[in-house]
């Protein structure tokens, strides 16, 4: 197996070894939940879960951590105008999160921390900070002192802080009284009305940053393989989470830092702050399925920017219902014995450049045009008569695969209810006394693919069983 990533860290593209052997550690920033989030959003989130999805099929143990930023200035902004405790207003979107997650297949990480419920950790990690020289206090807030730490930059490849570059919305809004314009906050003292800790530090909350170091070094270790986001994180918060760490340890925090681009709209960041988003629900009012717009965001490989179209969505949708109708009547189909050495090569490869292509830095472009191939394969195998038993498993292996590692696929169709399989018996018992033997047949595969085996009567009449 050898799966590479570019690794923005070292801006090559690298073959991923992990630090133990068939076990990958790996940590996502996840939502700010203050609102729903929209489909840019969800564009990074189903990377990750490609990203995920890929490496369980490559068969390693995954412990996969994405936090949940529930305090920060603009959630207090908001709980505050919707007169809400903060933990009650961020509650609801933490919901509608998963609510979208769920509909959009993504797999749940094995752990998703919020940041309120690891406030201990980060003092305790600015202690270690403060002990090493490289924070320090000013006015009631605690600073992270970017002298203290030559490799800054190092990922971002900016030296400045984000209000000097200015080029992230993400820079810290608050301005206290800093010993240099570049050092970032760590812990930042009460303001009137806000939420706030007790804290050794002083009373307070803590800064954006320091929340994904502290969780992520908590469930993953001091280093650990994978982090990932989108690519407005790598400056100031990547970059900041790379000095927090280390300079705490004086570890490498993290081996492969993979970025996400963009979902643009007319070629703009698709944010909120521009006004140009689509929230998940928002498409669904509109009629459109959660799998198309799953299938728009996992179509473009991740490191390529993603103009967002809703006729992309309609296309998608239409070539879904192609590949679902070619593996529903492949699952359906009967077959007959042996095997044609030509048909099991044939898939084979395909299995072979889908697997190769997403090995590839995720190349998902590459992947589905395998598929593409398995569908004509498939279509063309159907349209010959009947397959072999061979082929037809071979196949649905290839499918298997397909669904693992993108889940694009219609989920599994839910058990017949006793009332549709009476119903479908009726229509095939009708069907044989009109001599209308194909139709009767086809009603027996459709029933056998779910599992319902009919056993025919002398007298014409014809019991049922689940297998
Ligand atoms: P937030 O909820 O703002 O903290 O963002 C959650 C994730 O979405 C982060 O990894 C961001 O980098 C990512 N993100 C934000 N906007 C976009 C976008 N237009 N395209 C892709 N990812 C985005
Ligand atoms: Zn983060």
């Amino acid at each position: 197996m050898s799966i590479h990533f570019f690794n923005s860290l070292t801006r090559t593209r690298e073959l991923f070894v992990p630090l133990e052997e068939g076990q990958v550690r790996m940590y996502a920033c996840g939502p700010t939940v203050y609102n729903f989030a929209h489909i840019g959003n969800f564009r990074t989130f189903v990377f990750v879960d490609i990203l995920r999805r890929h490496l369980k099929w490559r068969g390693y143990r995954l412990l996969h951590v994405m936090n949940l930023t529930d305090v920060d200035d603009k959630i207090i902004r908001d709980a505050r105008a919707a007169g809400l405790p903060l933990r009650e207003f961020t509650e609801k979107y933490v919901r509608h999160f998963w609510e979208d997650a769920d509909a959009l297949g993504l797999e749940r990480p094995e752990v998703a921390p919020r940041a309120t419920d690891h406030i201990p950790e980060m003092i305790e990690l600015i202690g270690r900070l403060l002990r090493c020289g490289c924070a320090y206090h000013s006015e009631g807030s605690t600073y992270f002192r970017i002298a203290s730490f030559p490799r800054y930059g190092v990922l971002s490849g900016s030296k400045l802080s984000g209000n000097i570059a200015g080029a992230s919305e993400r820079v810290e809004a608050d301005e206290y009284e800093k010993d240099d314009v570049r050092d970032f906050v760590l812990w930042k003292r009460t303001q009137p009305g806000e939420p706030t800790w007790d804290s050794p530090l002083g009373p307070g909350r803590p800064g954006w940053h320091i929340e994904c170091s502290a969780m992520a070094m908590k469930y993953l270790g001091e280093s650990f393989d994978i982090h990932c986001g989108g690519v407005d994180l790598m400056f100031p918060h990547h970059e900041n989470e790379i000095a927090q760490s280390e300079g705490a340890t004086g570890k490498p925090f993290v081996r492969y830092w993979l970025h996400a681009e963009h979902l643009l709209v007319n070629g703009r960041k698709m944010s909120k702050r521009e006004g140009n988003y689509y929230t998940l629900r928002d498409l669904l009012e509109r009629g459109y399925a959660a799998r198309a717009v799953r299938y728009v965001l996992a179509a473009v490989p991740y490191r390529k920017p993603l103009n967002f179209t809703l006729a992309g969505v309609e296309a998608a949708e239409r070539r879904l219902k192609r590949l679902n109708e070619t593996f529903r009547r492949l699952r359906e189909a009967q077959t007959v014995a042996g095997a044609t050495a030509d048909d099991v090569t044939t898939i084979a490869q395909i299995r072979a450049a889908f697997g190769a292509a997403m090995d590839d830095d995720l190349n998902t472009a590459d992947a589905l045009a395998a598929v593409a191939q398995l569908e004509t394969t498939v279509n063309v195998a159907l349209a010959h008569g009947t397959p072999t038993e061979s082929f037809k498993t071979a196949a649905l292996a290839a499918f298997d695969d397909v669904q693992a590692v993108l889940g694009i696929l219609d989920p599994p169709e839910a058990p017949l209810l006793d009332a549709t399989i009476e119903a479908l018996i009726a229509e095939r018992t009708a069907a044989r006394k009109a001599r209308d033997f194909a139709r009767a047949d086809e009603i027996r595969a459709q029933l056998a693919a779910q599992g319902i085996i009919l056993e025919d009567g002398k007298d014409g009449t014809t019991r049922w069983r689940r297998a």
